[in-house]
């Protein structure tokens, strides 16, 4: 039997109708976008430049502001790196928080050692940054400020607006991850004062491997990639358009409908939590109690080993933590910063629901997990009894 998936934090399922306006670039309409002189080139560029459209309406954008990347971490390091690479004179300090994705917290750590400065704010129990906090830790010298719209870990949503306006009111750029929230938080980069943006087909129903970062005309990141010249010159490469055309769907149906799929995701994640929490001791929810996105659920289950979980519960498919930092045995740094000690580190487990999650699913999770908990507290599961394992 297929687990039931509650990981769409790592990644989601493609959405049938993103695959069917996807198939026919592959095998049909596979000219190169980059190709004037025939028909082939044309419908390839017409596809993406429909999808630079549709990706641009999901955040109030102009669709020439769309750059077609490999994905956020491409887009990310664009922004943050192309950034830097291009201040002004003096320009050397860029101010980011504690609990970025490794994407944009490893790029700080290079432009760090190529002599940059960087300042990581902290967030207080519920991973929430207090935007005063950004405005203090701004100085003369500081060219950019990187702070995630939402949360892949614990869900908690950023005060996004505020930390645009002051960013704004101070001359400097600001850049979002908005990997996580591009469905689920509607966002208008306009009104926010949002000068880039990172975002992800995968993460929404597109495919893996293609996403987009948003730059504010005007504003122009160090391209990264070298070549032809591709993407007004921001990013090389032939453009990926059976990629770039799901992405454009993907972004089309989030529009649409990712208000109703927000609403019914946190029916179903409060749901979720109601019942573990009605027949557990013990639980812990992380991040916001409020200001969350709607489908995540970050769990602290005192006593239980996390990993005996999943591996245990066979029946969800389920993580620690961040998929892309899961083969590193490191602990979360995003629930460090919250305040978890060892053992509350040992025991979370993340839970992201999404536009396929059934009730049905919801309720036959809930079951398996709390009875593998009332079996590990009653000392059924202790670990010498799975030497395998
Ligand atoms: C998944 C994710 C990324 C990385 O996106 P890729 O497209 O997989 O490179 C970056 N930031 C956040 C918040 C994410 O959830």
């Amino acid at each position: 039997m297929t687990p039931i998936y509650l990981d769409n934090h790592a990644t989601t399922r493609v959405d049938e109708r993103v695959v069917a306006a996807m198939l026919p670039y592959f095998s049909e309409m596979y000219g190169n976008a980059s190709s004037r002189q025939h028909e082939f080139g044309w419908k390839a560029e017409a596809a993406v430049e429909r999808a630079r459209a549709q990706v641009a309406a999901l955040i109030g954008a102009q669709p020439q502001e769309i750059v077609f990347t490999s994905g956020a971490t491409e887009s990310i390091n664009l922004a943050l790196k192309g950034l830097a690479e291009n201040a002004p004179p003096g320009r050397t300090h860029l101010v980011t928080v504690v609990t970025e994705h490794s994407a944009a917290l490893d790029s700080c750590d290079r432009l760090e050692r190529a002599g940059f400065e960087v300042t990581r704010v902290k967030v207080d129990g519920w991973g929430l940054v207090d935007p005063d906090d950004i405005r203090r830790a701004i100085t003369p010298r500081t060219f950019a400020v990187s702070v995630m719209t939402a949360n892949n870990e614990i869900g908690t949503i950023a005060p996004v607006g505020a930390i645009g306006s002051l960013c704004s009111e101070s001359g400097i750029a600001f850049h979002t991850d908005a990997t996580q929230a591009a469905a689920a938080v509607p966002l208008h980069v306009g009104p926010m004062n949002i000068d880039l943006l990172s975002l992800s087909a995968h993460k929404f129903y597109g495919p893996k491997g293609v996403g987009a970062l948003y730059v504010r005309s005007g504003i122009r990141p160090s391209p990264q990639i070298d070549g032809g010249g591709h993407e007004r010159g921001f990013r090389s490469g032939t453009l990926n358009v059976p990629g770039i055309v799901g992405l454009g769907m993907a972004a089309e149906l989030a529009r649409r409908e990712g208000a109703g799929d927000a609403k019914r995701e946190q029916e179903l994640r409060d749901d979720f939590v109601g019942r573990l929490s009605a027949d557990l001791e013990g639980l812990t929810v992380n991040g916001h109690p409020d200001l969350r996105l709607p489908n995540n659920a970050s769990i602290t289950v005192e006593g239980v080993r996390a990993d005996r979980l999943m591996l245990d519960v066979r029946e969800v498919a389920m993580s620690t933590g961040s998929a892309c930092s899961s083969s590193s045995p490191r602990p979360s740094h995003v629930l460090e910063a919250i305040g978890l000690g060892p053992a509350g580190l040992a025991s979370t487990v993340r839970f992201g629901l999404g536009r396929f999650t059934t009730r049905e699913e919801i309720e036959k999770a809930a079951e398996c997990i709390i009875a593998f908990v009332r079996r590990a507290r009653a000392g059924q599961m202790a670990v010498e009894i799975h030497p395998e394992q």
